[in-house]
């Protein structure tokens, strides 16, 4: 395909002209179209419904350690279900508690403890001047929102095809105490899919910042959540890289089954070192007597092990993955080659990420919505909601069937191109 940028000011109008026509088709068929959210399609969620069935009114409900599931008690989790997320996580399950339904909910809680009561012991972020916050981006809009919730001031890190620009990290961490915390998606990142390298890791685990109470906030929430069982991307296990490099408390490593059981119903753990737990553990004995228990031996009960939780999720790949493979061929036929927009083909996540030619996110997803599909807001990517380029636009192909995808991939499309012709032209 000829790059849009290299063609005549006549042949790109006769070209809006025909894609203008093709435009008012789609939207003349009244369609509505979602893209927008990273969910489970109700066929993911119906692989888990005999989750229903393993514990009813005959079963057993005491863990193996002998404890009634049905009573008050056990504040960090029950063996089974601390085995069971360790395995996932893969750590040791002495180093995991497991929370409630949700890990952003213990991310903000750890955010929230941090500013009233301090890290291990360290002055609470409340009582600074300055609190900062590293934010990869294109990143998780709901990370940025809790920072911004406190008031934490955000600073953009670009990705990169190995992770976070390292040098800029490594450089910022040491040089400014008042910098606390950074925000990481390691595998099959939201929403680019990257999964960091293995030197990313290993620098992670040796930075040396300023402030002794920053930590990494690692947030495995794809760490199985494969596209392709013989073509998968691996992780470097960041808490045994830090014990080795002598940072054993830098790191807090979050994960949850919400995108392998039931979103808002499965279980969340913390792994990290012993202090950074007990830290953890000081200030959960106030807020709990103890999370769900019957939930966490439903899902051990159900998944039973680690093999058990990948024999799972290759269901889940299977449903995904034509998903995905339907946006990537509709992108790659119809936008290879034109330099008016990029992409990452992910092996793994719930994402795929677009890049507009700059200044052209925002009336891309407008213009797609006045067809009747509905996008990511533009922006949402990066902290405050502002993308300084006007660029990064998430797709999210999980949960529209591949036929709906289809079509809501030939309207993305078409608006890129509009809007990207617009722009060529001004
Ligand atoms: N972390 C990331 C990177 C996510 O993309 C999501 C959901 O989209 C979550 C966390 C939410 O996890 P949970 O349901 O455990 O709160």
């Amino acid at each position: 395909m000829v790059p849009y940028g290299e063609l005549s000011r006549e042949q790109l109008l006769r070209m809006k002209e025909e894609l203008e026509k093709q435009y008012e088709d789609v939207k003349g068929k009244g369609l509505k179209l979602d893209m927008s959210r990273g969910k489970p399609a109700a066929a993911q969620l119906d692989l888990a419904m005999g989750m229903m069935d393993v514990l009813n009114s005959s079963a057993d409900l005491k863990c193996e350690a002998g404890i009634d599931c049905r009573n008050y008690g056990v504040l960090d989790g029950i063996p089974e279900a601390k085995r069971l997320l360790g395995a996932m996580s893969e750590v040791d399950p002495d180093s995991i508690i497991i929370y409630g339904n949700s890990s952003l909910n213990v991310m903000f809680d750890t955010v929230a403890r941090s500013m009233t009561h301090g890290v291990c012991g360290s002055t609470p972020w409340c009582k600074l001047d300055n609190v900062k916050f590293l934010c990869p981006v294109p990143g998780y809009d709901r990370h940025f929102a809790v920072t911004e919730y406190f008031g934490i001031e955000m600073i953009n890190v670009p990705m990169l095809s190995t992770g976070p620009d390292m040098d800029l990290v490594e450089k910022l961490v040491s040089e400014d105490a008042s910098i606390k915390g950074i925000w990481c998606v390691p595998k099959y990142s939201n929403p680019q899919g990257i999964t960091y390298s293995d030197e990313t890791v290993r620098r992670f685990a040796r930075l040396k910042p300023a402030a002794k109470d920053f930590r990494i906030y690692w947030d495995n929430a794809y760490s199985i959540h494969h596209l392709y069982e013989d073509d998968q991307d691996f992780l470097i296990e960041i808490l045994g890289e830090c014990a080795k490099a002598g940072n054993p408390d830098l790191v807090y490593k979050f994960t949850s089954t919400s995108k392998v059981s039931f979103p808002g119903s499965g279980i969340a753990a913390v792994a990290a070192s012993p202090a950074n737990l007990e830290d953890f553990k000081r200030h959960m004995q106030f807020q709990t007597i103890g999370h769900d228990k019957l939930n966490e031996l439903r899902h051990v009960r159900f998944f039973k092990d680690l093999d058990g939780l990948t024999a799972h999720m290759k269901k889940h790949a299977d449903i995904m993955r034509p998903k995905f493979e339907a946006v990537i061929n509709v992108l790659e036929k119809e936008l290879q080659g034109t330099g008016i927009g990029s992409w990452i083909a992910p092996k793994g996540g719930y994402f795929i990420s677009f890049d507009a030619m700059e200044g052209c996110a925002k009336a891309i997803v407008a213009k797609a919505k006045e067809a009747g599909l509905v996008m990511t807001g533009a922006g949402a990517t990066f902290p405050y909601g502002k993308d300084p380029k006007d660029s990064n636009i998430r797709i999210a192909p999980s949960y529209p069937t591949p036929e709906e995808l289809a079509v809501a991939a030939d309207i993305f499309v078409l608006s890129v191109k509009l809007v990207s012709i617009d722009k060529i032209l001004e």
